[in-house]
């Protein structure tokens, strides 16, 4: 959804570096996604997953133990092998190797910034590929993961809105993200081993590309999914879900899945936003922050986070921050502000920093938190949708990129 981090220069696609993290043995099974081959259990919800071991032979009475078993092993302990599910006979071992795959999305790249920030470029069903990132902080890791190939909305400082919608993902494409980076990080909990207190990858944004809220099944399933207490079991509060503003679907964001949520808002007037953010010809920006008014978990320990980027001369004057305090006067809110990130043949360049200073004092002088993002991965393509376009760049001018890290 927003843009991270402007390059330098454009750097060749590099396979994973020398010395890369090691993954467990455990999951070294397939992560490579079926194609049209036997169910997948990755992505499947408590029901389905109880539906399908029904069809496949398991009893009835006995589907939902086996179900609760199947789901601990798969999204707990992120075990691909049916041979390691001890608690589990041979033969019923067998029965379900028989019948289902567990298996995620391949990674296809990735490249390390200077910074620890991960860039990846993720192969999913189809061939398509998608884009996710991992922002390694002190106190956190934040993974930023996509929900759709492409967009339909077009925001025009955004790369992804150049890159036309090829189709939604999957819930098993989505939470497969998840799992592939926790693979990477070597961070999938030990069986008998102490519990780690602060996670490499403690905080999820559903802020890559594509608009999750036009997405939404999936998106609800892969994020009940994250935060099950017997699978990835991250707080709802640890998962931020970033709308361009799909003002229908925000209210039910709230009661079917009760994460954060923040709202890329941009402009402070509809001619500047209705350029920025198309959609905002459709929701201008007073009904939107009227829905989000109603957002029924907003209180000052749950802001809406308005994600702000800066674009020199566009929106970043002081009277577009004086407007935009009056405009959200009422919401508990925080006020991103990220310094724009460049992309070749971007029509927009990234205010100075003095500039970006003042805008944050008067928001800040007005009692909202305003941080200004730092640019991550300056030195890695981490402005959305550069990767996938520079791959297929590359696959166009010859035939293979890079070698596969799976
Ligand atoms: S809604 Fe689509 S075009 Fe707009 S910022 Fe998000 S990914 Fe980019």
């Amino acid at each position: 959804m927003t843009p991270a981090a402007v390059p330098e220069a454009v750097p060749v696609l590099q396979p994973a570096p020398a010395g890369a993290p090691v993954t467990q043995d455990l999951h070294t099974i397939p992560r490579r996604l079926p194609e049209g081959g036997r169910p997948n259990l990755v992505g499947m919800t408590r029901e389905a997953m109880r539906a399908a071991l029904i069809a496949a032979g398991t009893p009835e009475r006995q589907a939902k133990m086996r179900a609760n078993q199947l789901w601990q092993w798969v999204y707990h302990w992120g075990v691909r092998d049916f041979d390691a599910m001890t608690n589990l006979a041979k033969d019923y071992r067998a029965l379900l190797a028989g019948h289902f795959d567990i298996a995620l999305p391949q990674i296809v790249t990735r490249q390390l910034s200077d910074d620890g920030t991960r860039k990846y470029l993720v192969r999913i069903e189809g061939g398509h590929e998608v884009e996710v990132v991992y922002i390694p902080e002190s106190d956190r890791g934040t993974l930023c993961i996509s929900s759709q190939v492409g967009c339909t909305l077009n925001c025009s400082f955004c790369h992804t809105g150049t890159q036309k919608l090829v189709r939604n993902l999957t819930t098993a494409e989505i939470v497969g993200q998840i799992m592939l980076v926790r693979d990477d990080l070597g961070e999938w909990p030990v069986p008998g081993a102490p519990k780690v207190e602060t996670r490499l990858l403690s905080n999820i944004v559903l802020m890559g590309m594509g608009e999750p809220l036009y997405n939404f099944e999936s998106v609800r399933d892969a994020m009940l999914i994250a935060m099950d207490g017997e699978g990835i079991a991250l707080s709802r509060r640890r998962i931020t879900l970033s709308t361009s503003g799909v003002v229908p679907e925000i209210h039910r964001a709230a009661t079917e899945i009760g994460c954060q949520l923040a709202v890329s808002l941009h402009a402070t007037t509809d001619a500047v936003r209705d350029v920025l953010v198309p959609i905002n010809r459709k929701w201008n920006i007073q009904t939107l922050l009227d829905t989000i008014r109603d957002y029924p978990r907003l209180s000052n320990s749950e802001r809406v986070t308005f994600e702000y980027v800066m674009l020199d001369g566009v929106n970043d004057s002081d009277e577009d921050a004086r407007r935009l305090v009056r405009l959200i006067r009422g919401i508990p809110a925080k006020i991103n502000l990220i310094p724009f990130n460049e992309w070749p043949g971007a029509p927009y360049r990234r205010s100075p920093p003095a500039r970006i200073q003042a805008f944050a004092d008067i928001v800040y002088k007005a009692g909202y938190a305003s941080p200004i993002r730092t640019p991550r991965g300056e030195d890695i393509m981490a402005a959305c949708g550069q990767l996938k376009s520079a791959s297929e760049r590359a696959r166009r001018a010859r035939p293979a990129v890079a070698a596969p890290l799976a």
